[in-house]
């Protein structure tokens, strides 16, 4: 008999009990806005800010409504303005250039290497046409911090570190997202901690984080917030910087700080996942596992692999057996974009070249998510499904 894997790769864990209680807490209260709270009372937004600022390191935090308006909102705290160019990955999700976009600036995309992180090599060339660098740590892989930072600290490019996949990730010592001027997070349903919606951004310079907590929505309520900056930066931007909602509400806060009480442990939980199926698909003919940097602790909520330089019409065999026995996987080398699978040339409103070592990379990545409701012998059996039906197609190809 063919076994057939049944469990959901999109379900995730029910919010933890504590977390449904301080929402019904905040359901009975009925003061959801961020800003409305008794006198003396700091609020879930506020706390949820100061405690995850302390969990990264970090001077300031900001919770806002998703990921995404993270992205916007800092690039706007930089002062990017429309018509300017902002480099970034070509191996990231929509959001990514979307946010570019939304000011009215212009991606400048950078390849990816096999080890599925920015190339150096070609932003290297590229640092002298823009002085952003929106880097997006896609599927939670980090490239070489300390010298991602060099090469842009000599080229006075500030760096935006889209940390969507790796809240709870480090590079060497520092966590992810604190080698930047500013980072971003997201906590929606399918990255490490769950809202539904929800974005966190923090920074350590006052000047942009006081434009970032205007920007959010703050109006001239700034003061109620915990992991500021001192009153005197907002006096010079108070009066300059437009109202963009998109504040965080004390729902989501109340959800969310359990969660990261207890993120330490879901890392750990999501990597023993990894590692099982890593080590079950290490050796299989004709699939590249991605070897991650020693310097890399990273957070394996969904795993990678390549077929590389494999004919489409194989990768495509392979997906639909897989898919057959119930184990789903995710192509970047489709022709058409999928869900939320799609690449740099499929965003046709950012203009692109075409570059030839990232589409050999892009053409073969196969992604798998890892969700927490899958058990050990879950990841056992889903490995040992990928393992021969790529054996399979590769032996009759
Ligand atoms: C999810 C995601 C975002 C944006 O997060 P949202 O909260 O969905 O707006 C940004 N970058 C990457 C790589 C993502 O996967």
């Amino acid at each position: 008999m063919t076994e057939r894997f049944t469990g959901s790769f999109t379900q995730q864990e029910p919010i933890p009990e504590e977390g449904i209680e301080a929402a019904l807490r905040v359901l009975q209260s009925g003061r959801l806005h961020r800003y409305n709270v008794e006198a003396g009372e700091e609020g879930e937004v506020a706390l949820l800010e100061q405690e995850f600022a302390a969990h990264v390191g970090a001077k300031y935090c900001l919770a806002v409504a998703s990921g995404g308006y993270a992205l916007a909102t800092a690039l706007r705290a930089l002062g990017v303005a429309p018509g300017d160019r902002v480099l970034t990955n070509a191996f990231t999700l929509a959001p990514v250039p979307g946010a570019i976009s939304s000011v009215g600036a212009v991606p400048v995309f950078v390849g990816v290497t096999e080890g599925l992180v920015i190339d150096l090599e070609d932003l290297e060339a590229k640092l002298d046409q823009s002085n952003v660098l929106m880097l997006s740590h896609m599927r939670g892989h980090l490239c070489d911090m300390d010298r991602l930072m060099e090469m842009c600290d000599a080229h006075d490019v500030h760096v935006i570190e889209d940390c969507a996949h790796t809240m709870g990730a480090k590079w060497g010592d520092t966590p992810s997202g604190r080698h930047g001027v500013m980072a971003c997070y997201s906590t929606q349903t399918y990255k490490h901690v769950n809202s539904g919606e929800g974005g966190l951004l923090i920074s350590d310079d006052d000047a942009l984080m006081a434009r970032a907590i205007m920007l959010s929505g703050s109006y001239m309520l700034y003061e109620r917030h915990l992991a500021r900056p001192p009153a005197e930066a907002f006096e010079a931007v108070k009066y300059q910087t437009p109202n963009i909602s998109g504040r965080m509400d004390h729902l989501r806060a109340a959800i969310l700080r359990p969660q990261l009480r207890d993120l330490d442990r879901q890392v750990e939980r999501w990597n023993d996942r990894y590692r099982i199926v890593e080590e079950a698909l290490r050796g299989t003919p004709g699939l590249t596992l991605v070897e991650r940097p020693e310097q890399e602790t990273y957070v394996g909520s969904s795993i990678q692999f390549l077929l590389l330089d494999w004919d489409p019409a194989q990768i495509g065999a392979v997906l639909e057996r897989c898919a057959a026995r119930g184990v789903e996987l995710k192509w970047f080398g489709g022709p058409e974009p999928v869900a939320f699978t799609s690449r740099y040339d499929s965003w046709r409103y950012a203009p692109s070249v075409p570059m030839p070592a990232t589409d050999r990379v892009l053409a073969g990545i196969i992604d798998m998510r890892l969700p927490l409701t899958f058990s050990l012998e879950d990841c056992v059996l889903i490995a040992r499904i990928i393992r021969t039906e790529v054996g399979a197609v590769w032996q009759g190809g």
